[in-house]
C-alpha cells in the first residue's frame, strides 16, 4: 500500500506532513507508506468537526438515528472481519486469533453504544418546591480528541469513537505512529455507514506534533487518551490549562495472586495467558505474580511447563501463541529490563532472550520470560515493561501480600486465584485497583466499566455510564406558576 490517503474533515487526501511507514513487526518490512497529517490538516479537521457537530441535521438527529449509523458500522465490521483481522495482524503483529477477537469486540462496542444511546435519557430530579420543576438533560461536548496506542488499535479506537458519536459529538482520532492502517479502515466503514462528513477524522502522525497540536486546539473540548502514564500526565496538564475534561486510560503493573487453596492447573493457565498473551503488550498484563510459599514449587513447575510449550512465531499462522513485539527499539527496551533484573539479583527461570530460531531473526521476537529471586522494590516490579516478562515472588503473610501488591504507582488490575470466595472478596476489597479478576484474568465485557486507580488513569470506559463521559449535563428550571419576583420592588 503506497501513499495512502488520510481522512481529514470528510475528505480522503494525502497528508501534508512528513512520510511515515507502517511495518509488519514479524519481519519489519514496510507494508504501507503514507504522509502523516500536518498542522494544517489538524486545523482543517478541527474546523470541519466543529462545524459538523453543530449542524442542525446532526444536532437534531434523534438518538435512535445516530444509533442506526453505529449498528451499520457494527454490521460492516462483521462483514469485513477477515480483512480487518489481517490488517490488524500486519499492522501490529498480534496473533491471528487475538486480532480477530479485537475486531469482534470493536463490532460489539459499536452495537453496545448504539443500544445505550437509544435508551439513555435525562432525569427528572425530585421536586423540592411545588411551583418548580427541574429537568436534567445531557448534551454533546463538541469536538473530541481521541488518542490511541498501538497495542489493540481497533478496540481502543472504537471504545472512543462509538460513545463519542453516540453522544452526538465529532471525533478526531490520532492513532499511534506504528498502527495507522486499521484506524483509516475504520474511517472508511463509518463513511460507508453514512456518518455525516466532518464528524470523524483520522490523523496519523507523531504524538508530539500531530497529537500535541490536536489537544491544544482551542476548539477541542475533551481529550480521550489511552497510552503511557507520562504522556497521560502531559495531556492532563494541557487539559487543565484549557479547563477541559479528560479520560485517561494509562499504564499498569498488575499483581496476580495465587493462594494455597487455588486450583493450580486453572491458575497456571490463567497466569500464563494473563502475562504472555499479546506478548505482554497490554496495560492489564499480570506482570507481578505472588504465589503462596507452600505451593510455590509445584505451581511454578506447572507454569514453567506451560510457558515452555507456548508457540512463538509468525502471527499470521494459526496456533501461534506469541507474535513479535511492536518494534526493534521496543524489543531492546524489554531486553534491557531483563538485563537490569539480572544485575539486581534476579534469576531467569525461563526465556530471557530473543529466540534462536533463524526463521524469526528479522522480526522483533522475544521469548516469554519468568524471573525469580527479586522483591517488589526491584525495577522490573515497579516499572511497566510492556513485554512478555513475569516477575514471581513467594508470600506467606496475607497482610504483607496486600501491602506489596499495593506498593505500586499503578492501580489498573489484579488477579486472585483461590477456591475461597470469601477470601477473594476480602482481598479484592483491599487491592487499590480498578478491576479485579477472580479465577480468571484479562477477560472483558463492554457492559462493565474499566479504568484505573492511582496513576493508571482517570475516568472509566465501557458500561452504561461511559456514554455520559462524552456529554455535558444541563439543568432546566421551569416555573409552573410564574409570578413577578417582588425583590426589585
Ligand atoms: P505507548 O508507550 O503505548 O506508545 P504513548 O503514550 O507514547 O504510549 O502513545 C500513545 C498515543 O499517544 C500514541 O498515539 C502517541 O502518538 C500519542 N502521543 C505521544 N505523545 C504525545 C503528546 N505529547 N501529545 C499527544 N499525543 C501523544
Amino acid at each position: 500500500m503506497n501513499n495512502m490517503d488520510i481522512f481529514v474533515g470528510g475528505q480522503w487526501q494525502q497528508g501534508r506532513g512528513p512520510e511515515m511507514q507502517s511495518r509488519f513487526p514479524g519481519d519489519n518490512q514496510v507494508i504501507a507508506t503514507l504522509n502523516s497529517a500536518s498542522l494544517e490538516d489538524v486545523e482543517d479537521a478541527v474546523i470541519a468537526a466543529d462545524m459538523a457537530w453543530r449542524m442542525p441535521s446532526w444536532r437534531n438527529l434523534p438518538a435512535h438515528q445516530r444509533a442506526a449509523i453505529l449498528y451499520k458500522v457494527s454490521r460492516l465490521i462483521d462483514e469485513n472481519c477477515e480483512a480487518l483481522t489481517q490488517l490488524q495482524t500486519l499492522d501490529n503483529g498480534k496473533p491471528w486469533a487475538e486480532a480477530r477477537g479485537l475486531v469482534m469486540s470493536a463490532a460489539a462496542t459499536a452495537r453496545y453504544f448504539a443500544a445505550v444511546c437509544e435508551v439513555s435519557g435525562g432525569e427528572l430530579p425530585p421536586r423540592r418546591q411545588p411551583e418548580l420543576m427541574t429537568i436534567s438533560t445531557y448534551q454533546p461536548i463538541g469536538v473530541i480528541a481521541a488518542i490511541t496506542p498501538w497495542n489493540s488499535p481497533i478496540a481502543s479506537d472504537m471504545q472512543k469513537i462509538a460513545p463519542a458519536i453516540a453522544a452526538g459529538n465529532a471525533v478526531i482520532l490520532k492513532p499511534a505512529e506504528a498502527t495507522p492502517l486499521i484506524s483509516l479502515k475504520l474511517a472508511e466503514l463509518f463513511e460507508q455507514a453514512g456518518l455525516p462528513s466532518g464528524l470523524l477524522s483520522v490523523l496519523p502522525g507523531k504524538g508530539s506534533i500531530v497529537g500535541d497540536a490536536l489537544v491544544r486546539h482551542p476548539l477541542v473540548k475533551k481529550i480521550s487518551f489511552t497510552g503511557g502514564t507520562n504522556t497521560g500526565r502531559q495531556l492532563a496538564h494541557i487539559a487543565a490549562d484549557k479547563l477541559i475534561t479528560t479520560s485517561l486510560e494509562l499504564g499498569g503493573k498488575s499483581p496476580t495472586i495465587v493462594l494455597s487453596d487455588a486450583d493450580l492447573d486453572i491458575a497456571a493457565h490463567g497466569v500464563c495467558y494473563g502475562i504472555f498473551s499479546s506478548m505482554g503488550q497490554a496495560c492489564i498484563a499480570g506482570s507481578r505474580l505472588f504465589v503462596a510459599k507452600d505451593i510455590y514449587s509445584s505451581f511454578m513447575e506447572k507454569l514453567t511447563q506451560l510457558t515452555r510449550n507456548l508457540i512463538i512465531g509468525d502471527p499470521r499462522q494459526e496456533r501461534v501463541h506469541l507474535g513479535p513485539l511492536i518494534s526493534p527499539s521496543h524489543r531492546d527496551s524489554v531486553r534491557n529490563y531483563v538485563e537490569q533484573a539480572v544485575q539486581q539479583g534476579g534469576k531467569i527461570r525461563i526465556g530471557g532472550t530473543a529466540p534462536a530460531d533463524p526463521v524469526l531473526q528479522d522480526g522483533n521476537y522475544f521469548l516469554p520470560t519468568i524471573i525469580e529471586g527479586l522483591n517488589n522494590q526491584s525495577t522490573v516490579c515497579q516499572e511497566e515493561i510492556f513485554g512478555p516478562v513475569l516477575v514471581v515472588m513467594p508470600f506467606d503473610d496475607e497482610d504483607d501480600l496486600i501491602q506489596q501488591a499495593n506498593d505500586s504507582v499503578y492501580g489498573l488490575a489484579a488477579g486472585i486465584w483461590t477456591k475461597d470466595y470469601t477470601r477473594a472478596f476480602k482481598l479484592a476489597d483491599a487491592l487499590d485497583v480498578g478491576t479485579v479478576w477472580v479465577n480468571t484474568y484479562k477477560v472483558f465485557s463492554i457492559s462493565t466499566p474499566f479504568g484505573g486507580f492511582k496513576e493508571s488513569g482517570i475516568g472509566r470506559e465501557k458500561g452504561l455510564e461511559s456514554l455520559k463521559a462524552y456529554m455535558q449535563q444541563k439543568s432546566l428550571f421551569l416555573a409552573l406558576n410564574p409570578q413577578p419576583n417582588r425583590w426589585c420592588e
